[in-house]
């Protein structure tokens, strides 16, 4: 796996493509610029290395030119994250940009118009990818959110760089965290599936199952197991067309050695709703007109147990409605778990989609050995897939 590190970036222009897709508000100022941040290193190793860097990002998804999707909206962020001047080409590609990347002297930074502005970009179109090559001499992919798309910044410019590209430090870390997971992992490990359904989970729960030795489930798809097994589920979102999927998941589970829980008792509400009445039941007794939204006491018991023994940790999905203060004990309690156990020396990954949001909210985030930014791409690497803008750097 090549990186920053396999090179020397002295006088050499690199093309970075970053992730800036930042949210903004009505008057066009960045609201979190986490992701410019996480983008920080690469770029300042690259600067003190005496190189030049060009980034490239989507903002948005704009129909063709719309002004509100411009980057030059987060040019005064980009320069205050990076405390240094960033000069800004208003046309990714084209005479200005060419010659605004050809008259970069070392330490300069520029930015492009957001590459989306083009229909080439998320066509993958080979003759787009190849003028912005041109504009570099190093090609360095650190936008894992995009890195599932085989977009021509993400992925197609990539053949333009044989011998000549690189992962930057932030997507070498998200590789390196689920490869740490996945593949190379300090035993026992512990998965933990939440979220609202099993169907959007199921390929990544059929991959992991070779891989760890506990996997915990929680959330809205407990029901769908539960009902599967023949409990009484009341109002609980459920997947009638997965029933027998379910059943056959605890088979394979059972098969492969691995150990699945269930919650025991759950939170049930009267309505889906902050102000609704809740009691606490036995997960296959909800009684009619009640619906499960978050783990019940001695769910949480077991599921401390588990995470404090575990050394290796994979935190996928909300384990109730944790939108709703009523029904966010659950996600908290498992967040507080997690914490302890990585304190105590567990590597513990948090990744895809709004487990992430409910680590950010409940201020988790430093206390997890890593936090993915990027949710689909995550998704898909739980699947098992091989991501094209990563594939496009390791065949080199
Ligand atoms: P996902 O995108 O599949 O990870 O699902 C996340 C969503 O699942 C969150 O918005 C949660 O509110 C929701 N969720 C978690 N537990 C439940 C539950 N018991 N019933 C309904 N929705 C739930």
């Amino acid at each position: 796996m090549k990186t920053l590190n396999d090179f020397n970036f002295n006088n050499k222009k690199a093309i970075i493509r970053v992730d800036f897709n930042v949210p903004l508000d009505e008057n066009f100022k960045v609201t979190d610029n986490t992701r410019i941040e996480a983008a920080k290193p690469t770029i300042d190793k690259i600067i003190n290395e005496g190189g030049s860097v060009i980034l490239m990002s989507h903002l948005g998804r704009p129909k063709g030119v719309e002004e509100k999707y411009s980057l030059k909206h987060i040019l005064a962020e980009t320069e205050k994250v990076l405390g240094r001047n960033v000069k800004f080409a208003k046309d990714c590609i084209g005479n200005e940009a060419v010659e605004l990347a050809a008259n970069l002297k070392a330490g300069e930074v520029l930015l492009l118009e957001n590459l989306r502005f083009y229909t080439e970009e998320e066509k993958g179109d080979v003759a787009f990818a190849q003028k912005l090559a041109n504009l570099g001499d190093i090609y360095v992919n650190d936008a894992f959110g995009t890195a599932h798309r085989a977009h021509a910044s993400t992925t197609i410019i990539a053949q333009f760089f044989s011998g000549k590209k690189c992962f930057g430090n932030l997507l070498a870390k998200e590789i390196e965290s689920i490869e740490r997971v996945l593949n190379n992992s300090e035993k026992p490990v512990t998965a933990i599936l939440g979220g609202s359904k099993v169907s959007s989970k199921i390929t990544v729960i059929e991959n992991i199952l070779d891989k760890v030795n506990h996997m915990i489930i929680g959330g809205g798809m407990t029901f769908t197991f539960i009902k599967a097994l023949g409990g009484k589920i009341g109002n609980s979102i459920c997947e009638d067309d997965k029933l027998e999927l379910a059943i056959e998941i605890l088979k394979k589970a059972k098969e492969k050695g691995v150990q699945i829980h269930l919650p025991v008792d759950v939170v049930a509400a009267d309505a889906f709703s902050n102000d609704a009445n809740t009691q606490v039941v036995d997960v296959k007794q909800i009684p009619d007109g009640w619906q499960g939204l978050d783990s019940g006491p001695k769910s949480l018991e077991i599921i401390k147990r588990i995470i404090l023994d575990s050394k290796t940790i994979l935190w996928n999905g909300p384990l109730g409605v944790f939108e709703m203060e009523s029904f966010a004990n659950g996600t908290i309690s498992l967040g507080n778990y997690i914490a302890e156990s990585t304190q105590n020396g567990a590597f513990s990954l948090v990744g895809g989609g709004d487990s992430v949001a409910a680590v950010k909210q409940f201020g988790f985030e430093p206390k997890m050995s890593y936090v993915s930014t990027g949710g689909g791409a995550m998704l898909e690497m739980l699947e098992g897939k091989t991501l094209p803008g990563i594939a496009a750097i390791l065949n080199d």
